[in-house]
């Protein structure tokens, strides 16, 4: 009862079933009357080491006994060596941390900025993809031009359809100063980007001399069966905005540059907890971790475990086919029965995202087994049965 109280003290941004949860270990998730769920969602693909994972537990520990905030005007030691350790494995010149993915992409269309300030005449316009998903401030929003709600669109940008290169092409002019896709379109439904797009993008980027910025803030991290996505695609961007994966769980996200693109100046970039050693040491449990011999290759037979058993258990509904890569999974449905289905997985015991009403996401840890999958469609077939009749029926 003090519960329904409380909650009610929280403002009503979204839609949120009733679950109170008070701990998570791994895969697993308990809830307020000592359920357990299993957790294909994990955060919205943010805790790649699943709950509570020791090496996070242990480097926040550490950290805030030692160190919690010197101030972003000051080098910490976590936070310079997580710069070290991020730029040598990911072939990056520079990094910057700070909170969210949202701020990421902004300060990412900030060095864009100065870039063509400084070596494209002064070209300022980003040109980024429709039904895109950047985050949720006022120039993230702007970015694939969401407008509505309260969100007025910050100018400066242009839009095109995702994966047509010939819109591409004919969107860039002499003020464009950047090219800003997501690898796969997370929000707008696990929608990989073709190969022939994201290469031709690069190309139309080198013809051009503008930058190429990759949003990773989902697919980064090696939540796609690579420590980027970049790398299965064969292309290298100049600027990588990163987010959810790389904290674990804890607000971090990260800045890239490469080459020229290195170019802001003192004053020119900040926020009062950018890099603080706490969060930048769970960066630090993640990447080591991730870059453990073996992990890229084991989470790339997780997803694909993932993507037979899933397709074994919808193909007899009629959904399909499946996309993504790695751990980064979307279910296509036939019908719009996305949330229900998700509630109904709920129900079960089982949470999944529904990014759209004809898409079910799956996020689960990287580090999620084996028997986590087997367990997870057994959950997820009587919400099937529950919610969706056999597409022959439907037609
Ligand atoms: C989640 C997401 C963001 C926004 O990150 P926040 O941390 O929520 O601000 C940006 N880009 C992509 C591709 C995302 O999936």
């Amino acid at each position: 009862m003090r519960d329904i109280q409380a909650r009610l003290r929280l403002m009503n941004t979204v839609e949120r079933p009733e679950q109170v949860f008070l701990r998570g270990q791994g895969s697993w998730l308990w809830d307020s009357g000592g359920r357990a769920y299993l957790d294909f969602n994990q955060g919205g693909a943010a805790n790649s080491l699943g709950h509570s994972p020791n090496v996070i537990v242990e480097a926040l520990q550490r950290q805030a006994e030692n160190l919690l905030n010197p101030g972003p005007n000051f080098y910490n030691r976590s936070l310079i060596k997580l710069a070290a350790r991020l730029c040598q494995a990911t072939g990056s010149d520079q990094a910057y941390f700070l909170n969210s993915g949202a701020e990421a992409n902004e300060a990412a269309v900030q060095l864009a900025r100065k870039w063509g300030r400084l070596h494209r005449g002064g070209a300022s316009r980003v040109i980024s993809a429709r039904q895109s998903s950047h985050g949720l401030t006022f120039g993230a929003l702007s970015l694939p031009a969401q407008t509505g709600g309260n969100a007025p669109a910050v100018s400066g940008f242009g839009s095109v359809p995702f994966n047509d290169l010939v819109a591409l092409q004919a969107a860039v002019d002499d003020d464009t100063a950047a090219i800003l896709l997501e690898p796969v379109q997370g929000d707008a439904g696990i929608i990989p980007a073709s190969l022939e797009y994201l290469q031709g993008a690069e190309r139309l980027c080198r013809e051009h001399g503008l930058l190429l910025i990759l949003d990773e803030v989902q697919t980064g991290m090696g939540r796609c069966g690579a420590l980027l996505a970049e790398e299965l695609y064969g292309v290298r961007a100049d600027i990588v905005t990163l987010g959810k994966g790389l904290g674990g769980g804890v607000p971090l996200a990260g800045l890239l540059a490469r080459g020229n693109a290195c170019c802001f100046e003192p004053g020119e970039l900040g926020g009062t907890l950018h890099g603080n050693p706490l969060m930048a040491s769970a960066g630090l449990a993640v990447l080591q971790a991730v870059l453990e011999p073996g992990f890229i290759e084991r989470v790339r037979e997780l997803g694909d475990h993932l993507r037979s058993g899933l397709a074994g258990l919808v193909g007899q509904h009629g959904h399909g086919p499946l996309r993504g890569h790695g751990l980064l999974v979307g279910l296509p449905l036939h019908a719009p029965d996305a949330a229900a289905l998700a509630r109904a997985a709920l129900a079960e015991g089982l949470l999944i995202s529904a990014p759209t009403d004809r898409c079910l996401r799956f996020t689960p840890a990287l580090t999620v087994s084996h028997a986590n999958v087997e367990e997870m469609l057994r959950r997820l077939a009587p919400a099937f049965a529950k919610v969706t009749q056999p597409s022959s029926e439907t037609r």
